[in-house]
C-alpha cells in the first residue's frame, strides 16, 4: 500500500498534565532519532498525536524502527486523500480491499477536526457504510470488535484513512526519568534489566567490569555487542569498561574465600556508584534476581548494598529465569549472551560462596584492603565508548561468534 504517514498515538504519557510538552519534546527527539536514515521524513508532534508524513520513505522499514520507540502506544499507517467524498470513495476501496480479506466484519470510525466539513461523524459513518455495502458485500458490519476498523480522520488539511492499529514498544520516551548506570555483566540477565529500565524511561550507561589477562578480549566485545542490541531502544548508549584485574587479584589474596564474592561486589558496586556520581547517574541498574545465586539472597544483597545509598534498582529481581530468558529471546540478546566466554567473576567465583554473608564481616575484610587507591586506580583507567546498532565488534574469536550465532 502507498502510504502517506504513520500516525503515532502516545503512551502513558498521555496523562501526564504538564509535563506533557516535555514527554511530547523528548518523544519527538528520540523518534527522529532512530529514524535518522529517512531523510525525507517530516515530523510533526502535535498535543494528542504525532505524524510521520512518509514523502515516498518505504513505511515497513520506518515502522520496524518505530517499533522499538518507548512512549508510543501504538500507530497506524495512514493514506492522505483529499477533501472530497469521491477521493475518499477511490482511496477508501483501494485500502479495504489491500489490508482487509474477503468475508471479514469492519465498522467505520471517524473523528473530526475540521468542524466545517461537510458530513459530520455520523454522516461520514453512513457514507461509507453505505459505499461498502455496493462495493464490497463480503464484508459485514459490526460494531462490537470487528476484525477491522476503518478509521477516518478528518483534519484541516486533509483527511486520513487507516485500517491498521500496531502496538507500540508502550513505556515511557528514553529520557524522561533520568539516567542510571547499568551493571552489565556478559550474562542473560542484565541487558533484560537494561532493557526494562529503558522502558520506563530511564536513560542508560553501561558500566563492565573487565581482567585481563584473565578475561579475554572476547569477552569484552560480548559486552559490547550486548550494547548493540539496546542501543535502538536508546539511540546510542554509552559503554564504560572499568579494569578489575588489580581489585580481583588483592582480594583474593587478602580475603577469606567465603567472603571473595561478597566483597569483590562491595568493590563493583562502589565503583559504578563513584561513576554515577560523576557522571550525574542518579541510580544503579543490575540484573539480579532474588535467590538465583549465592550472591543474590537477600543476604548477599544486605552485605552488598551497605557500601552505597543510591536506589538500586533490580527490574527482574521477582522473576523466575524462564521468564527472564524469555525476554532476552525477544529482544535478541540470548544468543549472544549464552556464548561460553569466561566473565571476571566466574574466573575469581570461590567453589563455595556463603550464601548468607554477615555485614559486619564483610565489613571488616573489606577494611583490610586500601579501597580508596584500589579505586582511585580503576578509575583512572576507564575507557568510554559510544555504541550504536550498527557497530561490529570484530576480533580473533568473530569466526567462533559468528557460528554460534
Ligand atoms: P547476569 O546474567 O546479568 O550476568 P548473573 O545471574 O550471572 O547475572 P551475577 O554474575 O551474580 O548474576 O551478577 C549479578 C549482577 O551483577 C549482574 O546482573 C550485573 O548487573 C552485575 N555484574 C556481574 N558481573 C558484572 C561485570 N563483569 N560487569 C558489570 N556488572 C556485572
Ligand atoms: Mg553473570
Amino acid at each position: 500500500m502507498n502510504y502517506s504517514e504513520i500516525m503515532v498515538r502516545y503512551g502513558e504519557l498521555s496523562t501526564k498534565g504538564k509535563n506533557r510538552q516535555a514527554f511530547i519534546g523528548r518523544l519527538h527527539g528520540n523518534i527522529t532519532k532512530a529514524l535518522h536514515e529517512f531523510p525525507a521524513l517530516t515530523i510533526r508532534p502535535k498535543r494528542d498525536r504525532l505524524h510521520i508524513e512518509l514523502n515516498g520513505e518505504d513505511s515497513t522499514a520506518v515502522m520496524a524502527r518505530l517499533s522499538k520507540v518507548f512512549g508510543i502506544q501504538s500507530y497506524s499507517p495512514s493514506v492522505k486523500v483529499a477533501k472530497e467524498m469521491a477521493a475518499v470513495h477511490e482511496a477508501a476501496l483501494a485500502l479495504m480491499n489491500e489490508t482487509v480479506p474477503e468475508g471479514s466484519s469492519y465498522k467505520v470510525y471517524t473523528r473530526r477536526s475540521d468542524h466545517t466539513f461537510e458530513l459530520d461523524t455520523n454522516e461520514m459513518n453512513l457514507n461509507l457504510g453505505d459505499f461498502f455495502v455496493d462495493h464490497r458485500p463480503d464484508l459485514k458490519v459490526q460494531m462490537r470488535q470487528p476484525d477491522f476498523t476503518l478509521r477516518v480522520e478528518v483534519r484541516r488539511e486533509a483527511i486520513y484513512l487507516s485500517t491498521q492499529t500496531i502496538l507500540g514498544a508502550g513505556g515511557m520516551p528514553v529520557g524522561t526519568a533520568g539516567k542510571a548506570m547499568l551493571m552489565l555483566s556478559g550474562g542473560i540477565d542484565s541487558p533484560v534489566a537494561g532493557y526494562y529500565a529503558l522502558k520506563r524511561g530511564v536513560d542508560i550507561e553501561m558500566v563492565h567490569f573487565f581482567s585481563p589477562p584473565y578475561t579475554s578480549d572476547s569477552a569484552l566485545n560480548k559486552a559490547k555487542q550486548l550494547t548493540t542490541k539496546l542501543a535502538p531502544y536508546a539511540g546510542y548508549i554509552k559503554f564504560i569498561q572499568v579494569p578489575f584485574t588489580e581489585i580481583q587479584e588483592t582480594i583474593k589474596a587478602t580475603v577469606p574465600e567465603g567472603y571473595l564474592m561478597t566483597v569483590q561486589r562491595r568493590l563493583m558496586l562502589r565503583l559504578t556508584a563513584a561513576l554515577a556520581e560523576k557522571r550525574g547517574g542518579l541510580a544503579i541498574v543490575n540484573g539480579e534476581s532474588i535467590g538465583q545465586v549465592a550472591s543474590q539472597t537477600l543476604e548477599s544483597m544486605v552485605a552488598i548494598n551497605d557500601v552505597t545509598t543510591m536506589p538500586i534498582i533490580r527490574p527482574v529481581a521477582t522473576m523466575d529465569k524462564t521468564e527472564i530468558i524469555k525476554v532476552a529471546e525477544d529482544i535478541d540478546t540470548y544468543a549472544l549472551s549464552i556464548m561460553p566466554f569466561e566473565d571476571c567473576c566466574t574466573i575469581f567465583a570461590p567453589p563455595s560462596p556463603k550464601t548468607k554473608p554477615n555485614l559486619d564481616k564483610s565489613r571488616y575484610f573489606e577494611s583490610k584492603l586500601d579501597v580508596a587507591g584500589l579505586m582511585e586506580r580503576a578509575l583512572a583507567g576507564v575507557k568510554i565508548t559510544e555504541i550504536k546498532s550498527s557497530d561490529e565488534f570484530m576480533n580473533q574469536d568473530q569466526d567462533l561468534i559468528t557460528e554460534l550465532l
